[in-house]
């Protein structure tokens, strides 16, 4: 190893991002190369699209994340751009579905919605910015409490995370206090009706600067700090393969998607932070395949719905003028159409699932006119549960060498059930949600279960484990059992079943890695030094 030891980055989400911040400011003499298959779509890297005012322009920037589903390459599968057709499955804006019908594309029968993002940023750069924090047994056990709450703190401070937003809104305390009415008495202290936290920064106008990756790359982005001196971001450069030998990755095999040009980069250290499926998939191509590899992937299913909020309910907690002042305050920012966000956290025994309530002056789909709740002036909440999906080594996305994809890569399957005692519980889930409901309302949307992979938090397929038994791909400081210096991030690492958006969970992960990963390269420097 040199004295300035070299880290290449794979993906460029919050977790790659987390890495590159934490590694570069602990290592005053690293240098970081962060490769990211997918285009820079904002001026400021990775910033959250959400916060682009002008509609056409959001549009553009969702479009140019979609991958093999976006403009001209969906056109080339047969698929206009603009048309969606019954029956058709779509990916949320930003994302591209993996299993999207054409040739190359993935087999995924069982968790059709499973969808991911191209783009500087990643995934991140399309967020809600949900970010509350793991609980009871959602929490990783071989990592105790007081060094959780130290992780999740320095995960909180990269990603700009309050835990009190929105707080002021009437209309958001009416909602939590019709909801406190109605579960109060069922749930342990702390973990009632709250404010969910959200990543950004408040601004002055009462808005949010929604948070991105860049966030958390803060200084490494930022030309008058030194320490962008030592970073660099590489777009449109995909990762094809990580090169090893013997207990050691020695560095990346890159092709430039401009030029097609392959080239490699040396590292001493190389993270690899693609996402749950496209991690494990370019370890698969490059020959690096523990068992546990693409095995007990689990996500939260998720049922939704929409509901009108009551005039006599929420006058009970709320008066008109409260009302007044907060359409007034919305209407200051209409690009945006978040207002209050709400939240009845995952506890044990008895609410095993965790509500998520967003507050929204119009419903987010076009309700009849006639329908006895269209222009409701007290607003609308679209809300659902999340639910545990319990790991099994048979949920699992598996790879196929003699097939490859649309870019290449060994093609992948996945195969996904629920089972009974999940049934059970998105059942129970189910039933909170129309008293949920009914507290607040009446349905404009009756509660509905989403297609498996809709929640887009998808974890376990390179989970960490506190022994080299076969269940798992990482050891708990988030490196591949067998090589020293390949570290693996993401929600992929998650080994447990949680309920709640898991970024938070997985850059708190990602702040242990990377402690320990500047650790190892720092005493490595110094043994060096020394001979
Ligand atoms: P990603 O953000 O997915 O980034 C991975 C990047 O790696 C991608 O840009 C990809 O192009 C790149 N990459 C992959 N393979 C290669 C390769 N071989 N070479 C080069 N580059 C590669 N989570 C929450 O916690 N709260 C929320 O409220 C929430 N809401 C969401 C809403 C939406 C619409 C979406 C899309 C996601 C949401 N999520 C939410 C999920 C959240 O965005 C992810 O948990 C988070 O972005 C994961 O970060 P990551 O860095 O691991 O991966």
């Amino acid at each position: 190893m040199s004295t300035s030891p070299t880290i290449a980055i794979v993906g460029s989400g919050p977790i790659g991002s987390a890495y590159a911040r934490l590694l570069l400011e602990s290592l005053p003499t690293a240098r970081v190369v962060m490769l990211e298959a997918g285009p820079q779509l904002t001026a400021i890297a990775g910033e959250s699209v959400r916060n682009i005012p002008d509609p056409e322009e959001k549009e553009r920037a969702r479009e140019l994340s979609q991958g093999p589903q976006a403009g001209s390459f969906r056109e080339s599968l047969g698929i206009p751009s603009s048309t969606v057709v019954e029956g058709m499955f779509t990916a949320r804006g930003g994302t591209h579905l993996l299993d999207f019908g054409g040739k190359g594309s993935a087999h995924a029968t069982s968790f059709p919605a499973a969808a991911a993002s191209t783009n500087v940023g990643g995934m991140g750069a399309h967020w809600t910015c949900a970010t509350p924090s793991p609980s009871f047994s959602e929490r990783v056990a071989f990592i105790c409490d007081a060094e959780w709450d130290d992780l999740m703190a320095e995960a909180s401070r990269l990603l700009h995370v309050q835990n009190a937003a929105f707080a002021d809104s009437a209309v958001g305390d009416a909602i939590r206090s019709l909801l406190a009415e109605e579960f109060g008495d069922e749930l342990p202290d702390g973990y009632g009706p709250s404010t969910l936290p959200v990543s950004g920064d408040p601004q002055p106008d009462g808005s949010m600067r929604w948070a991105g990756a860049d966030v958390v790359l803060g200084p490494l982005i930022d030309p008058e700090s030194p320490l962008s001196e030592r970073f660099e971001l590489r777009e449109l450069s995909l990762v094809r393969r990580v090169n090893h030998a013997g207990d050691r990755v020695t560095g990346l095999t890159v092709e430039d998607l401009r030029s097609h040009e392959i080239y490699t980069i040396d590292a001493d250290l190389v993270v690899v932070a693609g996402d749950a499926f496209r991690s494990p998939q370019l370890l698969w191509a490059s020959g690096i395949r523990p068992r546990a590899l693409g095995h007990y992937l689990t996500e939260h299913p998720v049922v939704i719905s929409t509901v009108a909020l009551d005039e006599d309910s929420m006058r009970r907690f709320a008066t008109e003028e409260q009302l007044d002042e907060e359409l007034e305050r919305r209407s200051a920012n209409p690009a945006d159409p978040v207002a209050a966000v709400n939240r009845i956290p995952f506890s044990e025994p008895d609410h095993p699932f965790s509500l998520q309530v967003m507050y929204a002056e119009n419903p987010p789909f076009q309700l009849d006119p006639e329908h006895p709740a269209a222009g409701n002036r007290w607003g609308y909440v679209n809300m659902g549960y999340g639910m545990r999906k319990r790991p099994r080594y048979e949920d699992a996305l598996t790879f196929d060498d003699g097939e490859p994809d649309y870019r290449g890569f060994p093609n992948m399957t996945i195969e996904y059930a629920l089972t009974e005692s999940e049934q059970a519980e998105i059942a129970n889930a189910t039933e909170h949600l129309r008293r949920a409901g009914a507290a607040l309302g009446t349905f404009v949307a009756e509660p509905r279960l989403l297609p498996n992979g809709s929640s887009l938090h998808y974890q376990g397929t390179m989970r960490m484990g506190d022994a080299d038994d076969g269940t798992s791909v990482a050891d708990p400081f988030s490196r591949v059992w067998g090589y020293e210096n390949l570290v693996v991030g993401g929600n992929a690492l998650i080994p447990t079943a949680t309920t709640m958006n898991p970024t938070l969970m997985s850059v708190a992960i990602a702040v242990r890695g990377a402690r320990k990963a500047a650790e190892q390269l720092s005493a490595l420097q110094v043994a060096e030094a020394s001979n």
